[in-house]
Order: structure tokens, then C-alpha cells, then sequence
């Protein structure tokens, strides 16, 4: 009987559940950045193989989960509990260059241990000296933890095992060859947001949003109306650039992935627009597609 269940990884922003996720998944699919939380939605990303045994493993992810402070991140908190609770076991992610991570429940602010299994990993073992890794490994509790690099790859081969004796015997729950099921236009807003955030360096990498506006693959090049949402005027002054520099060179890099993912040529409209207060605003946030919704 062939194996396939759900991995939802948790972990502190910036201890690599992006960088882990694509190293495991085999494909850019969450956006991976040096600024904490820049991936808002839950990705899912699937990885199936036959060997040793038929094993369908479908991840998640969980941003938001810690320090909720604003109505965005209520939201995101929201529905990373919900993936927490469907979860067959969860990947719980931690950089050890920080020393041996709290258990997840205590990290999280979460009432309760989670039901399903934790398993915990501590990522970025490239970063560490010998010395201090043996010591780590020493000291990490007994039984479900895992040193590995999200980086390099090291380790990350044998949590796939450890990950796949965990899952649930059952049909595989999407075609084989699926690396995704999140439409393609999910993929052009993180291209976009992602442009963004680099081009912006610090200067208001929270305060922007992506929203896809028309999305035509019928003519060559494809056409994508996309706009950027920021929550200030002054906000936007920046983003567009001197004689709009910088927009245009965000939507550059921005279609240059985007070409990449659809194999194509792509006209991309990108503007700007102010959207006061769009964090705080519940109706905003389903607009711009932070809505809670069950993953299946
Ligand atoms: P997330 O916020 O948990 O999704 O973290 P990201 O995957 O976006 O990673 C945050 C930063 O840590 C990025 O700059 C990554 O390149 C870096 N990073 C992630 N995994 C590793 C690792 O194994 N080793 C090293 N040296 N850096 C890593
Ligand atoms: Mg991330």
C-alpha cells in the first residue's frame, strides 16, 4: 500500500522553512528571502517517488504562526492552525545557530502540544563549527530531532525517510508529476512581491501587496495586469521611482521569473496603488487573497 499524507513545517521566521521547502520539493516554489515573513500565504509544494515505496508527501507551510500583532498577521495565524491541526506530522524547523529551539507548542504561544507527531530539525548545521554541532546534537532532546542544511542538502535525504514512516498508508491524493496545486497566478504575485522586496531593500518591505488583475495566455506575449499595493502615498513615491525607475525595474526582474515558470514570452502591466491601512483591513485582506480557508 502506497503511503501519502500532509507535512506542515513551523518554525520562527527566517529558520529556513522556504529554502527547506524548495530543497525538498525540487522547485523555487515559496519564495525564500534574508527579511522575516515574506512568504503570507501557505505554499503547498508535493513531492511524490516510488522508492523504496510509493510515498506522496504534501507540505505546507505556516507564516504568521508567531508574534501575531496586526489583523494580517490574526489571519495568518488563523489559518497556520489549521494547517497545524490537519497536519499527518509536523515539521518543526529551527536555526541552530541559535542553540537547541524551545518545543514548538512553548515557541508558538500555543495553548497546547500539538496532536500530530513534531518532528524537530535544526537547519543551518553549514553555519556551525564541528565543536559546536557535536555539542548540539548532544544536547537536542532525545529522540525526534534532525540536523540538517536547507542550504546544502546535508541531512535532508534521511528526514525524507523519517518524514515518510510517519505519513498514513493511502492513495496518493494528486497525480504524481504535481509539484503544486497552487494556480499559476499565486506564483506571478510572489514573483512580483518578491521583485519588490529585494528592489525596496528595508524601506516598506511589510506594506506591500500583490493582487493579479487579468492574466492572458491566449496571445504572445501573455498579458498580466498586476498592481502593487502599498499603504501610504509617501510609500508609493518610493516604490514607483524617479520617472518610475524603479517600478519598471521591479517588473523586469518580476517577468523574468515569470517567463521561467510559464515558459514563455510576457508583457507584465505592473502599477502602483495606495490601499490605506490594507493590514489592518479585514475585507482588504480577502481581496487581496490572505483569506482562511481549509487547505482541502
Ligand atoms: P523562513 O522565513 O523560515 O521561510 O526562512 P527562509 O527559507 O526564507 O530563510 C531565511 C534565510 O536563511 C535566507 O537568507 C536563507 O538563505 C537562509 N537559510 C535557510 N536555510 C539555510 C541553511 O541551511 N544554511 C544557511 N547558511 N542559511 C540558510
Ligand atoms: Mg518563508
Amino acid at each position: 500500500m502506497p503511503r501519502a499524507g500532509i507535512v506542515t513545517l513551523a518554525g520562527r521566521p527566517n529558520a529556513g522553512k522556504s529554502t527547506l521547502l524548495n530543497r525538498l520539493v525540487g522547485e523555487q516554489l515559496s519564495i525564500t528571502s534574508p527579511k522575516p515573513q515574506s512568504t503570507r500565504d501557505r505554499v503547498v509544494g508535493i513531492l511524490s517517488r516510488d522508492l523504496p515505496e510509493p510515498t506522496q508527501l504534501i507540505f505546507f507551510d505556516t507564516p504568521g504562526l508567531f508574534e501575531p500583532n496586526d489583523e494580517l498577521q490574526h489571519t495568518m495565524r488563523t489559518a497556520a492552525r489549521t494547517a497545524l491541526a490537519d497536519a499527518d506530522v509536523i515539521l518543526y524547523v529551527a536555526d541552530a545557530t541559535k542553540g537547541v529551539p524551545p518545543p514548538l507548542h512553548e515557541a508558538a504561544a500555543l495553548a497546547t502540544p500539538p496532536r500530530s507527531p513534531v518532528i524537530t530539525v535544526l537547519n543551518k548545521i553549514d553555519r556551525l563549527p564541528p565543536a559546536t554541532l557535536a555539542t548540539l546534537r548532544g544536547e537536542a532532546r532525545a529522540g525526534e530531532s534532525y540536523a540538517i542544511s536547507a542550504l546544502t542538502g546535508e541531512g535532508v535525504d534521511a528526514l525524507i525517510d523519517v518524514l515518510a514512516a510517519r505519513l498514513p498508508e493511502s492513495p496518493f491524493l494528486y497525480a504524481a508529476d504535481d509539484v503544486s496545486t497552487q494556480p499559476v497566478r499565486f506564483f506571478v504575485a510572489e514573483f512580483i512581491r518578491e521583485a519588490a522586496l529585494e528592489q525596496l531593500n528595508e524601506e516598506l518591505p511589510y506594506s506591500v501587496a500583490v493582487q493579479v488583475d487579468e492574466f492572458r495566455e491566449t496571445g504572445t506575449p501573455a498579458y498580466i495586469r498586476a498592481i502593487v499595493y502599498v499603504e501610504h502615498e509617501s510609500q508609493k513615491a518610493i516604490l514607483v521611482g524617479k520617472g518610475g525607475t524603479r517600478i519598471r525595474e521591479i517588473g523586469r526582474a518580476a517577468r523574468v521569473r515569470i517567463e521561467r515558470l510559464i515558459e514563455r514570452p510576457v508583457y507584465l502591466d505592473l502599477w502602483a496603488k495606495v490601499l490605506p491601512n490594507w493590514r489592518r483591513d479585514a475585507a482588504a485582506l480577502r481581496r487581496l487573497g490572505y483569506g482562511i480557508e481549509k487547505g482541502r
